[in-house]
């Protein structure tokens, strides 16, 4: 599968923005995206039943992001966590179904 990869990627207090290659924009909620962040901390564990550790967050803002190889980013955020890897894949799935990118999870 060919995975659509970002031409600009910009954020503000509550959005990222990401626009791909391909021209679709998308924007996404940045509360939303910590809450779900990917990491293994974050969910609690690596078993399935583990418990998200970050749903009771209620402020949250972007600080920055990197590029993460060629399939992803990494977010640092306002509470100096920075270790998830939001995939573009993910990231473009979540935009494509207009949900929300935590109901992937
Ligand atoms: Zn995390």
């Amino acid at each position: 599968m060919l995975i659509s990869t970002p031409s600009k990627i910009n954020f503000d207090k509550n959005f990222l923005y990401i626009q791909w290659k391909d021209g679709k924009e998308c924007k996404y909620n940045l509360l939303n995206l910590r809450r779900y962040c990917p990491c293994a901390q974050c969910r609690g564990g690596h078993e399935v039943d583990s418990i998200r550790t970050t749903l009771h967050i209620e402020n949250i803002e972007m600080v920055s992001w990197k590029k993460v190889g060629r399939y992803a980013i990494s977010i640092v955020w306002s509470d100096g966590h920075s270790n998830g890897i939001y995939t573009y894949q993910h990231l473009r799935k979540a935009c494509d179904e207009n949900i929300e990118y935590g109901d992937l999870f």
